[in-house]
């Protein structure tokens, strides 16, 4: 296409290899401006933050502005490539500095060059791995960041966790039969010994533009969640007759919805959501669990807990042009007294196993409107592990050691919970 073929002319060609080239090249033919403090910022966009956030299930590149930034978006085969557009915008360095940033290891985005395309106006081409299906939105200003576009680049074939759940399971189990059983089955087949194998989602919360609750010491609740969540992966899987399946397994945003779909589309018998509190005076401490609740919260702190961790979505950023209709009806529709049963009993559990490592924040399970905890037909709880704004619980949050002893501890609790109420007795919702 001939768009394709002006815009391989008109740019300065940056890949990964070429970073040395970027700067030389870049930087001189734009910098006359930037060091102009005179310039208003009003007349002329100005890109203050330029993020790529790489993963398998997808890539996310992040253009970050004090004023909304005028976009549009081509598609281009021969090679895949996405064209985006931005007008009213000069190059600054904060968007000099973005092909330095994608990883080699990127699934989805091989290169990406820039260029002025006329006075005010860049083209950002980004070369492509293989073809993907791009989600190009714009997010309103929240928390700290200012007006954002996000380019969200998915694979053409979405990663079904239900065949990523199978593949693992042919490696962790060589012995088993080799013919694909449907997928349906997968979850709930039985193990050597007829029982039905138990799953359990670990969700590790944030992650990606969003990263929780930020220690005294700029511990990040996303990465300590995903460490403590892994760790317990561990321990499950290495228990005979279960698996855990995590939501996130990396550093990128999952939607909340998203994380509840994904534990259903594997059966899971139980949601764990794991993260790590934060409060505005230092003082703060211990763990709590808590349940979701159909009507009203437990207390004022657990209602304000779920506002601040529903919020997520917001910092996190979510296309609500594509959210799943059909999932969003089954939440809304159905009773989940027998869920949030089921909820309060395993929380207990983990309560109490937690209670052993340390102080409980609160000695019973809390309940609130949590979006996270809403699938209709899995018992579902959200831990937070410890205060995170608490410098002592900081540094158990941090250390290997102590997120092995809170893995420990919730796997106990699991253990117990599952021991007393076995997955077949458990009381399932009827969503016919
Ligand atoms: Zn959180």
């Amino acid at each position: 296409m001939h768009e394709g073929d002006d815009s391989d002319s008109l740019l300065v060609r940056v890949s990964l290899n070429r970073r040395r080239a970027l700067r030389w090249l870049v930087v001189p033919a734009v910098s006359p401006w930037w060091g102009t403090p005179a310039l208003s910022w009003a007349s002329v966009g100005r890109i203050a933050s330029a993020r790529i956030w790489p993963a398998q299930e997808y890539t996310r590149l992040i253009l970050e502005a004090p004023a909304p930034i005028a976009h549009q978006l081509l598609t281009l085969k021969n090679p895949d490539r996405v064209v985006l557009d931005l007008d009213g915008i000069e190059i600054t360095p904060e968007l000099a500095q973005l092909p330095g940033r994608l990883q080699g290891s990127d699934p989805y985005i091989s290169a990406i060059r820039f260029g002025q395309k006329s006075p005010g106006a860049v083209r950002l081409v980004i070369d492509l791995k293989m073809e993907t299906k791009p989600q190009l939105f714009a997010l309103k200003p929240v928390a700290e960041f200012g007006h954002r576009v996000v380019l969200d680049l998915y694979p053409v074939t979405p990663i079904d966790p239900l065949m990523a759940l199978l593949e693992e399971m042919r490696a962790t189990e060589p012995s088993t039969e080799r013919d694909p059983a449907p997928a349906s089955r997968i979850p709930a087949r039985p193990d050597k010994s007829g029982r039905r194998r138990i799953t359990i989602a670990l969700d590790p919360g944030h992650g990606g533009e969003d990263p929780g609750a930020v220690g005294r010491r700029g511990t990040m609740e996303k990465n300590v969640v995903l460490a403590i969540a892994r760790k317990l992966k561990g321990m499950i899987d290495a228990e005979p007759g279960m698996r855990a399946v995590l939501t996130r397994d990396d550093d990128y945003y999952v939607p909340l919805a998203t994380r509840v779909q994904k534990a259903r589309r594997v059966q899971a018998d139980l949601f764990m959501s794991i993260h790590a509190d934060a409060f505005s005076v230092p003082t703060a401490r211990g763990s709590s669990v808590f349940a979701l609740s159909e009507h009203g919260a437990t207390s004022a702190a657990a209602k304000w807990l779920a506002q601040k961790e529903n919020a997520a979505d917001l910092i996190g950023g979510v296309n609500l042009g594509v959210r799943d209709p059909l999932l969003a009806r089954t939440l809304l529709d159905l009773s989940q007294a027998a869920q949030i049963n089921d909820s309060l009993k395993v929380g207990r559990n983990v309560l109490d196993g937690i209670g052993l490592v340390n102080p409980l924040h609160k000695a019973v399970v809390e309940q609130a409107g949590f979006a996270v905890l809403k699938a209709p037909d899995i018992p579902s709880i959200l831990v937070e592990t410890a205060f995170i704004s608490n410098p002592e619980e900081e540094l158990k949050l941090r250390s290997d050691r102590h997120q092995n002893k809170f893995a420990q501890s919730m796997h106990d609790g699991i253990r117990r919970y599952f021991a007393n109420n076995p997955p077949l007795a458990r009381t399932g919702t009827n969503t016919g």
